[in-house]
Parts: C-alpha cells; structure tokens; sequence
C-alpha cells in the first residue's frame, strides 16, 4: 500500500528541508527524501566547514519564520556589514558598508553543515512531515491524483506534487526531460578555512586579478584568533596547481592574491576544489512536478547568492501551495504551478546573467576591459546611489 502525501520533496538540502518546514506548517503533508543520514560534521571552530554561505537578510526572515534560525548556536554566525572588493590589476576600488545607509548588516556567514542541521532539527520536530533518509528514488510513475515513487527501500509514495530540490544533478530533472541551457564557467572554486594574522572586521573582501577571484568571508574569532573561509575561483590548471602546493606554499599564493593585505598563517580544513557551471532549467515545472534551488538553477559562487537564490523560490512556491491547498484544487495541476514558474524565472535569470557578465568582466587581463572595469568601480565607489542600490540587493531587500 502507498503511504498518500500532499507533497513529496526529494532532497532535504537548505532548500528542500525549508521548503518542508514551511509547507508542513501550514498544515500540509510531506514526504521528505534524501540519501544522505541527516547528521552533520559540527566539527568545533577553527575546524569549520568548508562549505559557507553568506545568507541575505531576507534568506534569514524566512528561515526565522521557520523557525530555523533561531536553532543556531550564535557562536557560529558571523555578520558582515562591510563588502571591499579591489582589482589586483590596476587601483579599481570598492567598498559599501550597511552602516553609511542606516541597515544593521549587509548578511551572515553561516557553514552549511551548521545551517543543514538547525532545518533537520526543525524538520525533526515539525508535525506532517516524514522523513526518510539514507533513502532515493528508485521508480517515479503518475497515479490519477499525481505522482507515485518508490524508494529503494521498496516503499511506494504517492503525492498531488513531487518538489525535486536534489541539487545541481537533480535526478528528478534529469529523467523528467527538462531541457537545460548550461556552461561551464571555466572556473573551479577552491574553498578552505583560513586562520589570518588581523581582525577581519566583520567584512567580506573579494579581489580580481591575475590569481583569478579570491573572496575572504569572515568566520567567528575564537579567542584572539582570527578565520576567514575562502572561495577562491580559478582555472581547471590553476586549481589543480594550487590544490598540488603544500600548505606554507598554499597560504603565500594567499597572501600575494590579496596584495599582502592579509598573512593567511594556517588551514584549519583541508582544501575542496569545486567545478563551477552556470546551469538554468528552461521550465521549472511540469504536470505534478516543480524544481527548485540547485536543481533549477546553479550560478558563480562569487556573489553568494545560489542559496538565497533558492530560498526565494522556496518564498515564491509555498504560499502557491498552501493557497491551492486551501481552495482544495489539485496541487499538482500545470496551473498552479506554472504561478511559481512566473514568479521566480525572471529574477533567477536576471541574476544568473548578471552572475555571467561579472565573471567575463573580471576573469579577463585584457587591458582595455581591465582599465574599463577600474573606471567602472571608482565610478561605483563615488557613487552614493549606486551603493544604496547595490547594499539593499546584497541583503535581499529590493
Ligand atoms: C563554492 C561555493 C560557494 C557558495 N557560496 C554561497 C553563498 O555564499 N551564498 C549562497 O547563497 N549560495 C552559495 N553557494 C550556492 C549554494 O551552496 C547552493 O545554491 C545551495 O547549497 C543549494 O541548495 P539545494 O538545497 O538546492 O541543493 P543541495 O545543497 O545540493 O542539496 C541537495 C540535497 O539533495 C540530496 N540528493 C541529491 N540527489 C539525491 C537523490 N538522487 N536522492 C536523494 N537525495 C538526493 C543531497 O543529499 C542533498 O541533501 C555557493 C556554492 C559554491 C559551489
């Protein structure tokens, strides 16, 4: 006998698990699938994870109003509300600070594995919502009210919507036919943390030059000591270089890629070098079926915004559902889903371009567009305006 849901998430990543919190709130059932065991590594600081992210403002709200937020242990948040950003490549130069326009912070530095485990938490404890880990699907068919799985482990599920939030290689999107446009950026991002010799200041700094795009995002200090966590971006050769290099060696590349402004003294995490493609589906739904986050959609890491990306859409599609559910019309119907596609396609393409056009513009050492881009930034930097526009998108607030 299949167990009945009203929607099957597979995927209990940032963006599935939010999207089940926030639906099972609302009095909807949920099925929650994801081959992984739903514990984390809470490795104690400086041994942070590799994988961080910065969380817009309007990320954090919804994420409170889950009721995930407020589960993670505060030692482990670090605000920023300055971003400096320079070109090793000539004076270009940079800097918006949330403080000169009256906003508390532009976000928060968050590890994954710290934000994964305050949602399992909430997912834990959330009525409606069973979990099923360590778990894929194995067979996906219709039934007359929607979709039906069965799991590897031979239980069989039927839902009215199956949300696939299974990351950039969704298996959802891959055997459901959506047609994707996809490229790689030609770029793979190493990321480690790094313990360095001065205060961070509660400010992310992202160069552009020669070494490729380097971003230092602060981390908690732990006692007068100071981390940051890096992603640093550069070719597939480059990579493999740097990822070759022993850690004394390793950590001088560092402190050269940021004009010696920081001694990068030790790795607390071994390295990950990660291959970028800028991936969009070119629907994100069909009959019974709706991706988001990753599995929609994958962009450079070198705004951080791919996650918060995929919180909106999580935003965008759950009151879709809870209102569809309410009315008791068919959840799964191309109709009601189709209100999500709308809601969310423009602005994900807008910033997968912008995220495009970013890194052509910046990856290049041709003169003329080196010399443009440093016009382009002290432009910026004098600029009040621009900045106030820009600091209100950094924090998710349009
Ligand atoms: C270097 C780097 C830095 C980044 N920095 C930032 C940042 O600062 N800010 C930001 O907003 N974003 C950032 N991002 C993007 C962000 O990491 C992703 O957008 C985000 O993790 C996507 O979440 P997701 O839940 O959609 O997918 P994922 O995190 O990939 O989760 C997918 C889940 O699905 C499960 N799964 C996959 N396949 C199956 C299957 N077949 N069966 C069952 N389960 C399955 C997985 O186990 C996983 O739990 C960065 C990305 C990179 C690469």
């Amino acid at each position: 006998m299949a167990r009945e849901y009203d929607v099957i998430i597979l995927g209990a990543g940032m963006v599935g698990a939010l999207t089940a919190v926030l639906t099972a709130q609302k009095g909807l059932t949920v099925a929650l699938i994801d081959k992984h065991s739903g514990q984390f590594d809470l490795s104690v600081p400086p041994a942070y994870d590799a994988r961080v992210s910065a969380i817009s403002l309007s990320s954090q709200q919804l994420l409170e109003a889950a009721g995930a937020w407020q589960r993670i242990d505060k030692s482990r948040l670090a605000p920023y509300h300055k971003m400096v950003v320079w070109d090793g490549l000539g004076d270009g130069y940079v800097d918006f600070d949330a403080h000169q326009f009256q906003r508390g912070d532009l976000g928060q530095l968050v590890e994954n594995a710290v934000l994964c485990d305050a949602l399992m938490q909430c997912v834990q404890d959330t009525r409606g919502i069973d979990l099923y880990l360590g778990q894929s699907v194995e067979e996906q068919g219709y039934t007359a009210q929607g979709v039906a799985v069965t799991l590897t482990s031979d239980r069989q599920l039927e839902a009215s919507v199956l949300i696939a939030a299974d990351g950039a290689n969704s298996q959802v999107r891959l055997n459901n036919g959506f047609d994707t446009v996809e490229w790689d950026y030609g770029h793979h991002a190493i990321v480690t943390t790094v313990e360095i010799d001065q205060p961070h200041q509660n400010t992310a700094w992202q160069a552009f030059g020669e070494e490729g795009i380097l971003a230092f995002l602060p981390l908690p200090s732990v006692a007068d000591r100071h981390f940051v966590s890096i992603v640093w971006s550069v070719t597939p050769e480059d990579a493999q270089a740097l990822m070759a290099l022993d850690e004394a060696k390793f950590c001088q590349r560092l402190h050269y890629a940021t004009n010696r402004r920081f001694n990068a003294l030790s790795l607390t995490v071994p390295r990950q070098a990660i291959p970028l493609r800028q991936r969009h589906a070119k629907h994100y739904v069909q009959e019974n079926i709706a991706l988001v986050g990753d599995a929609a959609h994958t962009i450079h890491p070198l705004a951080g915004q791919g996650a918060n990306l995929g919180f909106s859409d999580v935003s965008a599609l759950v009151p879709i559902l809870v209102k569809a559910h309410q009315r008791g019309e068919a959840l799964g119907s191309l109709k009601i889903l189709r209100r999500y596609q709308r809601a969310r396609m423009l602005d994900n393409i807008a910033m997968s371009a912008s995220m495009e056009a970013f890194k052509r513009t910046f990856s290049t050492q041709q003169p003329m567009v080196v010399q443009l881009r440093n016009i382009g930034m002290s432009l910026c930097h004098r600029s009040v305006s621009v900045k106030r526009q820009l600091v209100a998108h950094a924090a998710g607030i349009k």
